[in-house]
């Protein structure tokens, strides 16, 4: 079989510059590619593997050269064209092991894993803070200690020892990456990857800083000053900005979260930005009336309890709850009361409560306040 002309097959002048080559190649590829005609795979192997075998020697420099002094018997003596024949086709070179023409693309020309070499932000870091109840409701200021990455102050985050410094990287000419180019049936693969000498950092140290041993970071627990605003809650997540750790190659710090977590208090309970607690009324209370006091955020309130309040009624005291994280306002607190039935009652207790079933319940309010008063002072003492 007659071989073609390489630029023939790449559609391309004699004169084409690599860059044309490349692009040529790249059209072809894609245009017969065996996965983009499953009408005719077999023809399009043929040519996708001619076009491959002409881009892998035109895309040589050395090769190309070669191949314009002697033609095809100038670059077949290389161990191109015999591997070539021994492939096998594409037969396993289906969509299992190449997703798709993207994939292989990626594959030849690098398109992706390109590692970032700038500056980069430190990760952010998450503390969490205990409150109580009060503190929640009100705020607070506080100093909170946060283990975190700093830069060496013995080497200024170089890494090298004090007076010396480091240096770019022989091996990848300080870029952290290596090129290295491998011949496949497909043509010339060139791959990057990262480089051993540096492990990517593009530079050496010869003589590592004493104090971080070369990474230009040291561990150190900080001491940080955080304001916890009024009305934060359980869950609430407060943004420290740059008190994080540490960036990269000159880069900001990150961030610190500080996550809140309010402590249960012993008897109020919190319902949005309102107080509810919960107070126990006698029976005599609840049926006679009274003036209570209740505990408030600050201190204590007077509650007016009117004759005949049933268990579960609720009294609202108006801007005594928590103050809105965001500023709208003030929550209010709810008095829940509870009527609790006496369980151990005195002899006395007893009889004047038998005299009270014997009156019957209708229209006990507001009469013979001598007998009540009697009721309230044998159950309020
Ligand atoms: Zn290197
Ligand atoms: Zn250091």
């Amino acid at each position: 079989m007659s071989k073609r002309d390489y630029y023939e097959v790449l559609g391309v002048s004699r004169q084409a510059s690599a860059d044309e080559i490349k692009k040529a190649y790249r059209k072809l590829a894609r245009q017969y590619h065996p996965d983009a005609n499953p009408g005719n795979k077999k023809e399009a192997e043929e040519r996708f593997k001619e076009i491959a075998e002409a881009y892998e020697v035109l895309s040589d420099p050395e090769k190309r050269a070669s191949y314009d002094r002697f033609g095809h018997a100038g670059v077949n003596g290389q161990g191109f064209g015999g591997g070539f024949e021994g492939f096998g086709g594409f037969g396993g070179f289906g969509g299992a092991d190449f997703g798709g023409l993207g994939d292989i693309f990626d594959m030849f020309f690098g398109g992706g894993g390109r590692r970032k070499r700038g500056p980069e932000k430190g990760s952010d870091l998450r503390v969490d803070l205990e409150v109580s109840f009060e503190e929640a409701a009100f705020g607070l200021e506080k100093d909170i200690k946060v283990p975190r990455t700093e830069e060496c102050g013995t080497c200024g985050g170089t890494g090298a020892a004090p007076g010396t410094r480091p240096h770019p990287c022989s091996a990848c000419n300080g870029t952290g990456q290596v090129q290295y180019a491998q011949s496949t049936p497909f043509g010339r693969i060139v791959q990057t990857r990262t480089c051993d000498r540096c492990r990517g950092a593009g530079r050496v140290i010869e003589k590592p800083c004493p104090t971080c041993h070369g990474s230009g970071q040291v561990r150190k627990t900080r001491s940080i000053h955080v304001k916890v605003p009024a009305g934060v809650d359980s869950g609430t997540r407060l943004r420290v900005a740059g008190e994080g750790e540490a960036g990269l190659r000159g880069g900001p710090r990150g961030d610190l979260y500080v996550y809140v977590y309010v402590k249960p208090h012993k008897f109020f309970r919190r319902e949005g930005n309102d107080v509810v607690v919960e107070v126990p009324l006698s029976f005599a209370q609840a049926a006679l009336g009274d003036e209570i006091e209740v505990e408030t955020l600050e201190g204590k309130a007077r509650v007016k309890i009117p004759e005949g309040t049933q268990t579960g009624t609720v009294f609202r005291l108006r801007g005594r709850g928590i103050p809105d994280l965001h500023g709208y306002g003030r929550g209010d607190q709810l008095v829940h009361v509870k009527v609790v039935t006496p369980s151990r009652l005195s002899e006395k207790q007893k009889a004047l409560l038998r005299e009270f079933a014997n009156l019957g319940n209708e229209n006990t309010a507001g009469q013979d306040k001598g007998f009540f008063g009697r009721v309230k002072d044998a159950f309020m003492g």
